[in-house]
């Protein structure tokens, strides 16, 4: 074997990636270890801080959530909550807002209430807030710019007291610094080495990256939307199709909000509605978004990736069939076209407006402004075989010791959650050891002191 010889290589240094070197480090008896990134940094594409909204989906105020899918992200969300707590990361790594979901109008409102009923259960802590009570925590969301009230009905769902957001790139870097800390191991990171390709010979994967040659007994792919384009170079994973849907933000010129205010969903359209958060990074002032508009490239503010984007489209007669499927509805129609007008210039500020008025019906022209630079690249994976646009994440363990995941949101909230899937194939593959007691103890949520943590 080689000196570049690993048991286990990571490809792609995003939260999702950096998550399983921790947990392989610290709760596995794995030797060698390795992370490929493409890039001079961690987390510099979607799990940057700028790109996504920062937010730990966990499944409380997020409407477009079935209780069953709640309780599967709330799990996850745990985790990096008692990851950041055992660690001491509070109000450097995750940090505490006030959040809710708001309802407004009457059909709105019922649902609201109906659906606080029914999450309590999972979520005692959720609240229900009236108009007045939303006057006294959110004034923004209740008063016109006249500062009366507004007309219509409209009630909140939310929490005053728990972990709300993550500064995604930051969460990334204590990932590795502390494998990096792990002393029975050898734990490399190489940066700049974008892997190129991969071939199986034999038992082991040699990986080709721009600056030199790698092996391994085992390979996860955590490449983000560069993850399908890997795997079908390899031949796997063609029945999937990947379609980049970018996301812009506006930002607020102060803070103008208090904390997170989420609107309901339509349930018939594929992306979380517009929302309003604040920017951990800016000041705590208010970022709205994001937008949802369909991108030829895999890389948001990166150069080039065009012509990965049509290699990793697999342009057929099953994508077409998914496009005209979800464009044959004038709901999914009209909101890909308003999409699309919000990033044309001198109108697209207009028209945001009028949507982000729904949050805060005193919101002027001179309060926000289109966030340069802010935003990524959401990977939605069209499953061709169904002929279905899959709304969250994919993986594709191939049972022959490579893995591909693919992380549209939640994917950071769920870093932690992903990771222990994959540990746990690696450590059945590799007949290598997991320390089960061990990851409980740390980071699920049987643990955790109480439902108010912050
Ligand atoms: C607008 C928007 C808002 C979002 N908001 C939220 C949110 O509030 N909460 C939430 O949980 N999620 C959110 N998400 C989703 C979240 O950002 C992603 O799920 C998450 O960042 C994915 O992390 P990742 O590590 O899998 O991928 P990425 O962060 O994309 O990282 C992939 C890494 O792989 C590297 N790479 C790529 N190709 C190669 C190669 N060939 N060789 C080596 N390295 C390579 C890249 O350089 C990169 O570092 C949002 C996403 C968007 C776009």
């Amino acid at each position: 074997m080689t000196q570049n010889h690993y048991d286990v290589i990571v490809i792609g240094g995003g939260v999702s990636g950096s998550a399983l070197f921790y947990e392989l480090g610290r709760y596995t008896n794995v030797k060698k270890i390795c992370l490929l990134e493409k890039y001079g940094s961690l987390a510099s594409l979607n799990s940057n801080g700028s790109a996504n909204s920062q937010t730990i989906h966990c499944g409380d105020i997020e409407t477009n959530y079935t209780l069953e899918k709640a309780a599967k992200v709330k799990r996850t969300a745990k985790m990096v909550e008692k990851y950041c707590l055992q660690h001491g990361y509070e109000n450097k790594v995750i940090f505490s807002h006030q959040k809710m979901a708001l309802g407004v109008g009457s059909e709105e409102v019922n649902y609201m209430k109906n659906r606080y009923k029914e999450f309590k259960s999972l979520y005692p802590y959720l609240e229900l807030y009236d108009k007045e009570k939303l006057a006294e925590i959110e004034p923004a969301v209740v008063y016109d710019k006249n500062g009366n009230l507004r007309e219509e009905e409209i009630v909140g769902v939310g929490a005053q007291n728990q972990y709300t957001t993550v500064d995604f790139k930051a969460l990334s870097d204590t990932f590795i610094d502390n494998t990096l800390k792990i002393e029975d191991k050898v734990t490399d990171i190489f940066f700049n080495n974008e892997v190129k390709n991969i071939q199986k010979i034999g038992s082991t994967y040699h990986v080709q990256t721009s600056m030199t040659q790698f092996t391994a007994d085992f390979i996860v792919v955590d490449a983000g939307a560069h993850s399908l384009f890997i795997a079908h170079k390899m031949g796997h994973g063609l029945d999937y199709g990947c379609l980049p849907m970018a996301g812009s933000f506006y930002m607020g010129n102060r803070k103008i909000l208090n904390g997170k205010v989420y609107m309901v969903q339509n349930p018939k359209l594929p992306f979380a509605a517009l929302h309003g958060d604040p920017d951990i990074l800016v000041n705590g002032f208010t970022r709205f978004g994001p937008t949802a508009l369909m991108l030829p490239k895999l890389e948001r503010f990166k150069p080039g990736t065009y012509l990965d984007f049509f290699k990793t489209l697999r342009l057929d007669l099953n994508v077409v069939k998914i496009f005209y499927d979800l464009l044959k509805d004038s709901d999914i129609r009209n909101y890909v076209l308003k999409n699309f007008m919000f990033e044309v210039p001198f109108i697209n500020k207009k028209l945001f407006l009028q949507d982000a008025r729904k949050i805060v019906p005193s919101l002027g022209a001179d309060d926000i402004t289109y966030a340069k630079g802010f935003g990524g690249v959401r990977p939605q994976i069209l499953d061709k075989k169904n002929q279905k646009l899959m709304l969250g994440e994919a993986s594709i363990d191939t049972g022959e010791g490579i893995i591909f995941n693919m992380t549209p949101s939640p994917g950071a909230t769920s870093c932690l959650g992903n990771a222990l899937r994959d540990v746990h194939i690696i450590c059945t593959y590799l007949n290598l050891e997991f320390d089960e007691e061990a990851f409980n103890n740390e980071l699920t949520e049987d643990t955790i002191r109480g439902d108010s943590n912050a």
